[in-house]
């Protein structure tokens, strides 16, 4: 089964209008490199203006509600950031698990929203250093697909990025072997809930991924592409990035 890579920049509460040009290269890389598909998540205000200035880039969102409208203070919906020229959303994102106490079924919610409105989910998911040092990785990770896996998950729509919350950030990242065995785990887990869609799906790796990490990192087994936080913030760290997978 040969599945199109995705490498997915994560610009998280960062960034700015002037920022947006950077965006310029990355949407070049993006056209050069035909046989992988390339997406930017970026702050809701900033999605307007990226989707108009890089039309051709799958620019998205790092979060939505659930509900598609209604009484919640300072929240975007689906529908909204499809407006706004969104094609995906980042849901589950392990920031978002801890600050705002989001739990599996808030990110379920929130993935089968975007599908109702057309858009493509990125489901993260991921360990804490202690759960891993306690020998529990796999089981929490696995527990957390069966909770946050939308129903209806499909490859056109859905991808999953095990984004390990020890190396968010930290410049840490779990050796090739962790990382092929926990794509092999979560593999596994898709297979038993959804059968051979399983097998279509894309399992991106997140987590301190940089240039000099990405081509070993994006070609472990089952690793169908990179969540990039820090590194897509600028096209002169993401666009090697994307070179590499
Ligand atoms: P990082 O973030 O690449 O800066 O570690 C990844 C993410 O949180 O998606």
């Amino acid at each position: 089964m040969t599945r199109r890579k995705l490498v997915a920049g994560n610009w998280k509460m960062n960034g700015s209008h002037a920022a947006l040009s950077e965006l310029d290269a990355i949407a070049e890389a993006a056209a050069a490199h035909t046989s992988i598909d390339v997406a930017v998540a970026v702050p809701a205000t900033l999605i307007a203006p990226a989707a108009t200035r890089v039309p051709a880039l799958s620019i998205g969102a790092e979060d939505v509600h659930a509900a598609d409208h209604g009484a919640h203070t300072g929240c975007v919906s689906a529908a909204m950031v499809k407006e706004a020229g969104a094609r995906f959303s980042i849901v589950g994102h392990s920031e978002r698990r801890a600050d705002q106490g989001e739990r599996d079924a808030d990110v379920k919610a929130k993935a089968e929203a975007l599908h109702r409105h057309g858009l493509n989910a990125i489901v993260c998911v991921g360990e804490t250093l202690d759960e891993r040092e306690a020998g529990r990785a796999e089981a929490v990770v696995t527990a957390q697909i069966a909770g946050s896996l939308p129903d209806g998950a499909a490859a056109e729509w859905c991808a999953i990025a095990y984004e390990p919350v020890w190396a968010i950030g930290t410049g840490r990242t779990p050796t090739a072997a962790d990382v092929a065995a926990m794509q092999g785990a979560i593999r596994a887990k898709l297979r038993a809930m959804i059968g051979e869609e399983a097998d279509r799906l894309r399992i991106l790796y997140g987590g301190s991924v940089t240039p000099d990490n990405a081509r070993e990192l994006l070609h472990v087994a089952d690793v169908d592409g990179a969540l990039v936080g820090g590194a897509s913030l600028t096209a002169a760290k993401f666009v090697p990035i994307i070179a590499a997978a």
